[in-house]
């Protein structure tokens, strides 16, 4: 059950999530509109959750109905796009 980062993020970015990860499983991709969780990295810890000034963070099982397309989309995003940068 990984935290996923829905459609507030996107032209926000300003990464305080990133700070926080303590496994740094929170991706910023060049030309991407906003961040992404990888699902296989999140040890589900929450603290990104609470700093997120536009609330784009929940756990994939408490994305609201009209973000559910966000969890299948930072899951391929972030496996792929990471998979092509090593
Ligand atoms: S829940 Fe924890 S491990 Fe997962 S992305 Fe947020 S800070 Fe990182
Ligand atoms: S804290 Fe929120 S708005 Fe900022 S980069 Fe992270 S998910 Fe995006």
């Amino acid at each position: 059950m990984p935290f996923v980062i829905t459609e507030p993020c996107i032209n926000v970015k300003d990464k305080s999530c990133v700070s926080v990860c303590p496994v740094d499983c929170i991706y910023e991709f060049d030309g991407e509109p906003q961040l992404y969780i990888h699902p296989d990295e999140c040890i589900e810890c929450g603290a990104c959750q609470p700093v997120c000034p536009v609330n784009a963070i929940y756990p994939d099982f408490e994305v609201p109905a009209s973000q559910e397309k966000f969890i299948a989309l930072n899951a391929e995003k972030s496996r792929a796009l990471k998979a092509e940068k090593v």
